[in-house]
């Protein structure tokens, strides 16, 4: 990759950055079209993390990407949402455009292409039970909503978190039913009627974690079951779902998706799917 005073500048903000593979799937597309373009990561601490907006779009970066745990606390921080992502109250993807920042949220979209294209997948009509509801677990109650889910269970350790996306829901997508519950409590039950179960907190990320966010007891036949989490690629709470039947999709597809929308906000091209999953993959053998 060359880098020179032409080079156009996107990153990502987040904490920690350890796991994150977006610079090497970016990097990769960019390298693949001849784009003049590179991204770069940034471990910003909660008390850097408010200037580190404007010190990226004073270095004139085009655009860059937020990630956990700021997603929610970047709401603030620019001049202009899109009507989606004023819907979610998260943000994944910053536009820089005439000095302005524009927020958009890319994993709405990402989610929903992953379980259409990948996993074949239709949610309109299904009980779906969610562990979660930071800013990525917004994004799929959107998603969800936008798709026409009939029921949805909200799942979270901090209940002010899930109640707040019962009100996003209540609010935008008044046709589904939705609910929330301890992630702590007993889920067998809720999780047992669920068509499609996905997980949304980070617990099973790194390779050799066998740590599960809820217990698979009630798996079964019929349902699919979903991770965030792309590190591993089949997380334990994945291989434990397909031993019972479960069908499963994993986070990469999502993750490889919104990674490509956000792309072309930034550049206005088209990114080369294909490489840029490659690449990832890649990472993830070699962690
Ligand atoms: P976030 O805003 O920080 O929210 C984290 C959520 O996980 C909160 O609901 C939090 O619960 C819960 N949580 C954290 N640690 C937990 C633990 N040890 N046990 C139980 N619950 C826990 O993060 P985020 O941006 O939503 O990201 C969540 C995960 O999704 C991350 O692993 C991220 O990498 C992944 N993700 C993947 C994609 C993709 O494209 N595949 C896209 C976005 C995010 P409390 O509210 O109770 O603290």
């Amino acid at each position: 990759m060359r880098i020179d005073g032409r080079t156009k500048l996107t990153g990502i903000i987040g904490y920690p950055l350890e796991y994150s593979l977006s610079p090497m799937i970016h990097n990769a597309g960019f390298e693949h079209i001849n784009l003049n373009w590179c991204y770069l990561p940034f471990k910003v601490r909660e008390s850097d993390f408010a200037r580190s907006f404007d010190g990226l779009a004073a270095l004139g970066f085009k655009g860059f990407n937020v990630t956990m745990p700021y997603k929610e606390a970047s709401l603030k921080l620019v001049d202009e949402l899109d009507d989606l992502t004023k819907v979610v109250g998260a943000i994944n993807t910053v536009v820089v455009k005439d000095e302005r920042l524009i927020g958009h949220n890319t994993d709405v979209e990402g989610f929903l292409l992953a379980l259409r294209e990948k996993a074949d997948y239709d949610p309109q009509g299904k009980k779906v039970f969610m562990a979660g509801a930071g800013g990525a677990a917004r994004a799929v109650a959107a998603a969800l909503g936008r798709a026409g889910v009939a029921r949805l269970v909200v799942a979270n350790r901090h209940p002010e978190r899930a109640d707040s996306i019962k009100g996003l829901m209540e609010k935008h997508f008044s046709g589904c039913e939705t609910s929330t519950v301890s992630l702590t409590g007993s889920l067998d039950k809720e999780i047992a009627r669920a068509d499609l179960v996905v997980n949304a907190t980070p617990v099973g990320l790194q390779s050799d974690s066998s740590e599960l966010p809820f217990s698979v007891a009630e798996a079964h036949q019929g349902q699919l079951y979903c991770d965030l989490v792309y590190l591993p690629k089949e997380t334990a709470l994945l291989r434990a779902a397909r031993s019972r039947g479960a069908e499963t999709l994993g986070g990469l597809a999502m993750l490889v998706l919104q990674a490509a929308l956000a792309f072309s906000l930034w550049t206005g091209v088209e990114a080369p799917l294909q490489v840029m999953e490659a690449a990832a993959l890649k990472e993830i053998v070699r962690n």
